[in-house]
């Protein structure tokens, strides 16, 4: 048998998720985090795309009014957290080819209906911006200001440090194996040690389901997706550094500077179980192909190649809360693609909820309705239990 621990919350996964809600769960309450890797950050976190973007997925209320509430933090963190803002100023471009130039326009009246912010483009303005974009892709764009850079790297690692000043244990190379319901909590067993704990909080990224299943919780249809990025050399004297983010808006492709280099993406989303996601060949064929074909540019080398999972829940909008008939189960899963640009508001609004404490005055203001992100909203049963919808619940 290996080391005995108990505490008030095992938090499994130690991405974005798992460390922001340990550190808001504060130095009240005693926490673990049990990370199945050598390393913090290995899996999804460390491969996104480090962008904040306030319009992404607007249509999706609880994913803007997070993004939205979490902007303060990033912009003017406290300094024991963080010594420097978290984001840069980088601006963002959605383009067009020719087919989708209705698509961009319906777009931008969308957008100005709702008051999302946006500028119409010219090509003279376009150009301006990104010197190098191929004429057919420069016809028309929107432009947002408020798009930045997070350095995601120092925002996770400021969450972890912050976990252990305020008493919480970190432990890597710990996969959760078994999860067995006591009669007063769960005794969840690593490779090493046992963990007593009345709370469990599910923070697993890709591998949430899994989880659930170990303590026999109802999934919540989770369906991780692969996106791949390619890292490739600017063309020469570009000033890529200054360039915007440029995406397609039928999402082709997207490129952004990146130290020097320029990623990018062919916006895949690939259904894959969930694994150490690696770049599919072709995956890195397109990216190359739309990157010669938005700059005009032959991709000579690709230098590097990665892929991560992004897990959306059925309807895509995160899922945070307690499990409706496994007590002490807690949800914080499906981060999709907005898991990071979230991250400070969604743990604020974890944490409450898990503690039962009041919800962060922001988000009350901002109108967020935690009926709408709990794992028990009718939107994600219906589709969890539709045909469709991929995983049934039990005793269905
Ligand atoms: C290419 C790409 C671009 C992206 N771009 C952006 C972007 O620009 N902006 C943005 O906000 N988001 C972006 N995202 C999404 C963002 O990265 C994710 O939403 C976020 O990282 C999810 O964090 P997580 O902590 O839920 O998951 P993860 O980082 O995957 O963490 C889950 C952890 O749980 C651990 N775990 C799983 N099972 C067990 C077990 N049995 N025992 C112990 N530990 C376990 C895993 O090892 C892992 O470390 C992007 C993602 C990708 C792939």
């Amino acid at each position: 048998m290996g080391e005995r621990l108990t505490c008030d919350v095992l938090v499994i996964g130690a991405g974005i998720a798992g460390a922001s809600l340990a550190y808001e769960l504060g130095n009240r309450t005693s926490v673990i985090i049990a990370e199945r890797e050598p390393h913090p950050g290995y899996h999804t976190t460390g491969r996104s795309a480090a962008a904040y973007i306030p319009s992404y997925c607007y249509e999706q209320r609880p994913v803007h009014q997070l993004t939205a509430c979490s902007r303060q933090a990033f912009l003017e963190p406290d300094p024991a957290f963080c010594a420097s803002p978290l984001l840069k100023p980088r601006g963002a471009l959605s383009i067009a080819d020719a087919d989708f130039l209705e698509l961009l326009r319906s777009e931008y009246t969308e957008r100005q209906k709702r008051q999302i912010t946006g500028e119409w483009l010219d090509t003279a303005a376009i150009k301006s911006l990104v010197p190098q974009l191929a004429d057919e892709y420069a016809q028309a764009a929107i432009f947002e200001a408020d798009v930045a850079d997070i350095d995601v790297h120092a925002l996770h690692d400021a969450y972890l440090r912050g976990v252990r000043k305020r008493g919480g244990k970190l432990m890597c190379d710990q996969p959760i194996i078994t999860i067995d319901k006591q009669a007063n909590g769960w005794l969840v067993r690593t490779s090493g040690k046992e963990i007593s704990t009345p709370i469990i909080a599910n923070t697993a990224g890709a591998w949430a389901d899994e989880i659930a299943a170990l303590a026999e919780a109802a999934p919540i249809g989770l369906e991780p997706k692969r996106r791949t990025a390619i890292l490739i050399d600017p063309p020469a004297e570009a000033g890529s550094d200054r360039w915007p983010l440029v995406a397609h808006i039928g999402e082709q492709f997207y490129l952004r500077p990146d130290a020097g280099k320029l990623m990018v993406s062919p916006a895949d989303e690939t259904p894959s179980p969930p694994c150490d996601a690696q770049p599919g060949e072709m995956d890195v064929a397109y990216a190359a192909h739309y990157a010669e074909k938005a700059l005009g540019n032959p991709v000579k080398a690709v230098l590097h190649s990665w892929a991560g999972l992004r897990s959306f829940a059925p309807d895509r909008i995160p899922v945070i809360g307690y499990a409706d008939e496994t007590e002490g189960f807690f949800w914080f899963a499906g981060q999709g693609g907005f898991g990071i640009q979230t991250a400070p508001a969604a743990a604020r609004l974890a944490a409450a909820l898990l503690l039962s404490n009041s919800l962060p005055q922001d988000l009350v203001q901002e109108g967020l309705e935690t009926s709408n992100v709990s794992p028990v909203r009718q939107a994600l049963q219906a589709q969890i239990s539709a045909p469709s919808g991929g995983v049934k619940l039990p005793g269905e």
